[in-house]
């Protein structure tokens, strides 16, 4: 029979498993026993919708053998199974592929990591068995087939007899080494609490077959062995468990176990209702961003159950994107098992269920930033940009939902902060909230275009994402305080007479600058806002620099321009020489102005036009 090989991605994947940490090798049966559970849901469900089809209800578990003589373990399953180009295409490939390449060298040596991140499944048996051999028939197939592999050097697959529908995941698990106890994986007391630690939720019975000890029949003292069946786990999906009966511990352990995520949450959210429409929920903040979260194959959506029985995986329909994080599952009796995916986007009590999740998850966040800040600016750093996308999206629309989970980094606190706190802090007389927008909060400390607005006092907000003052400019104000940059139109509060009068007396000047600029600024005038800093750039109008910057990145983009101004400082040493070169010499005040436009286009973070020039009229400086 030809061998035939994994993909070269499985490979790789299949080597870093067989070498992980000892501790990490125990996940196997977890994962081979969540499987299971998968795919008796399938039957399960087919049994609910489907009427043709009986099933008896008592084949719905999984059972556990462990041969100790043949050092084989197997987990067997009377679910949906898999039909032959199944077995090739789910188990012989990764699912996630394109996963692994994700990963930075470095990091993929590490192994451990992929292993938790990717929950890779099947492919964790590798870990502690020399060979895997997969015997499954397909739920209404009459062959049944045989997957077999000793690792990373490939698999065959042929006809088998099988009777029952359904998996048997035989492992011959690997002899002791001098650090691995392989051997545990045969024993009883190990795999029952290998069950009790990972799988208890699992609502199925998983069972298996033990050896116990009585008292012999006749006799007084006398004890013979014989052999029971024992459901080795509690089976109350967690989600219907009363809250007070569970630890942090549980939630964490179901979350690792869904494949919710790869590291403990940073939150979990239980909490359930009975009304017209009832429900139990579990919803998780997940401490990091999924590597994908940011990109088009992130899939949102939470599990969807019909009184425990699963009828969706993703159900995108429960989460508004801005809330796109959130994993979890929702249980309620009052979906039909069989509503399809366009009927169950009108139903009523779905929307209704959306609602309640979306303000649970709105709740609780606000809950967590005024009780754990720390915990709360953990989360923002992760999904903060989202919520920003979410205020800037649908034209605003979900704007107020969103406000007041914002954060920015603040100037005078040197730390994130909320808008509340913000105004809080604002002074009798300030009537706007002030932002500077930059690359990095580094690079706004130095900006000139601070330096009025902070002279007075005021704290400024830091924008240092590229959605920041797109999303600012859709909420317009907060708390009825306009938003305000301090690179735009300081006006009224920096009605400063002496500066309008200094543009006006200097007028044939900064008209000839403007002239030397030629268009690609719209005026130059005198600074209201530069106190000690010779010169900068700021905007009139609705587009800013850095949006203009941000647009001018996107892939259609229409070369927008915002409306440039140069502003010079009048009361600067700077200015004396080039108000005398102007009387003196005109090619003087060419070069001047170049040399002066150039280092506010540096300042912003704008290319200088003409380095080389630049750098030449620097050195002529010099001279
Ligand atoms: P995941 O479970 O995350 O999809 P796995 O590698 O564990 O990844 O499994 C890959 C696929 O193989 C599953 O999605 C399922 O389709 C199939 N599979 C695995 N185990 C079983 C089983 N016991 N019965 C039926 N199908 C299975």
């Amino acid at each position: 029979m030809a061998k035939k090989q994994f993909k070269a991605e499985s490979k790789r994947l299949l080597d870093l498993m067989i070498n992980s940490i000892y501790t990490h090798k125990e996940i196997f049966l977890r994962e081979l026993i969540s499987n299971a559970s998968d795919a008796i849901d399938k039957s399960y469900y087919q049994s609910l919708v489907n009427e043709n089809i009986e099933f008896n209800k008592d084949d719905f578990f999984i059972r556990i053998e462990a041969d100790k003589e043949n050092r084989t373990l197997t987990i067997t399953d009377r679910g949906i199974g898999m039909t032959k180009e199944e077995l090739e295409n789910n188990i012989g490939t990764i699912a996630k592929s394109g996963s692994l390449e994700f990963r930075n060298e470095n990091e993929a040596k590490e192994g451990v990591d992929i292993i938790g991140q990717f929950g890779v499944g099947f492919y964790s048996a590798f870990m502690v068995s020399d060979m895997v051999t997969v015997i499954s028939k397909a739920f209404g197939s009459d062959q049944a087939y045989k997957w077999k592999s000793k690792g990373s050097d490939g698999y065959t697959i042929e006809p088998c007899e099988k009777e029952a529908e359904g998996t048997e995941i035989i492992l011959k698990i690997k002899e002791n080494t001098e650090d691995d106890k392989y051997d545990e994986f045969l024993e009883e007391y190990q795999l029952k609490s290998l069950v009790k630690k990972y799988s208890d939720f699992i609502k199925y019975p998983i069972k298996m077959l033990l050896k116990k000890s009585r008292l012999k029949e006749g006799t007084e003292d006398e004890y013979e062995d014989y052999y029971e069946d024992e459901v080795l786990n509690s089976m109350v999906p967690i989600w219907r468990k009363n809250k007070n009966e569970l630890k942090p511990e549980d939630y964490d352990a179901f979350y690792l176990d869904k494949h919710f995520g790869y590291e403990k949450p940073l939150k979990a959210i239980h909490t359930s209702a009975d009304g017209i429409t009832s429900y139990n929920m579990i919803l998780y903040i997940p401490a990091k961003a999924p590597y994908d979260f940011y990109t088009k194959e992130f899939e949102k959506g939470l599990e969807l159950y019909s009184n425990g029985v699963m009828i969706m995986k993703k159900c995108s329909d429960l989460l508004p994107d801005y809330f796109s994080f959130v994993q979890g599952l929702v249980d309620s009796p009052d979906f039909s098992l069989n509503i399809s995916r366009e009927l169950l986007q009108h139903d009523r009590q779905l929307k209704f269920i959306a609602k309640k999740v979306k303000d649970k998850v709105k709740s609780e966040l606000l809950l967590m930033l005024k009780n754990d800040p720390e915990k709360y600016e953990e989360f923002y750093k992760n999904f903060g940009k989202q919520l920003k996308f979410g205020v800037y999206s649908n034209w605003g629309a979900n704007k107020e939902v969103l406000q007041d989970l914002l954060m920015f980094y603040s100037s005078a606190e040197k730390k994130l902060v909320s808008l509340e706190s913000y105004v809080s802090r604002m002074k009798e007389e300030q009537k706007y909230i002030y932002y500077a927008s930059g690359e990095s909060i580094e690079r706004i400390e130095k900006l000139p275009q601070t330096e009025m607005v902070a002279d007075k006092g005021y704290e400024i907000l830091y924008f240092t994402d590229e959605v920041d003052e797109f999303a600012i400019k859709v909420l317009m104000q907060y708390q009825e305080k306009e938003f305000k940059s301090v690179s735009g139109n300081l006006e009224p509060e920096a009605n400063d007479k002496e500066s309008d009068d200094k543009t006006e007396e200097n007028k044939e000047l900064f008209d000839f600058m403007k002239e030397i600029l030629d268009g690609k600024i719209k005026e130059v005038k005198a600074s209201k806002r530069l106190k000690s800093h010779p010169v900068c750039l700021t905007s009139e109008g609705e587009l800013s620099i850095e949006m203009e910057k941000v647009l001018n990145m996107m892939p259609d983009n229409q070369n927008v321009k915002a409306d440039k101004i140069l502003e010079i400082n009048t009361n600067h040493e700077m200015f004396g020489a080039i108000n005398k070169a102007f009387a003196e010499d005109k090619e003087k005040v060419r070069m001047f102005t170049n040399l002066l436009y150039n280092q506010a286009l540096l300042i912003e973070g704008l290319p200088v036009e003409d380095p080389v020039q630049f750098a030449n009229d620097m050195c002529r400086l010099m001279k």
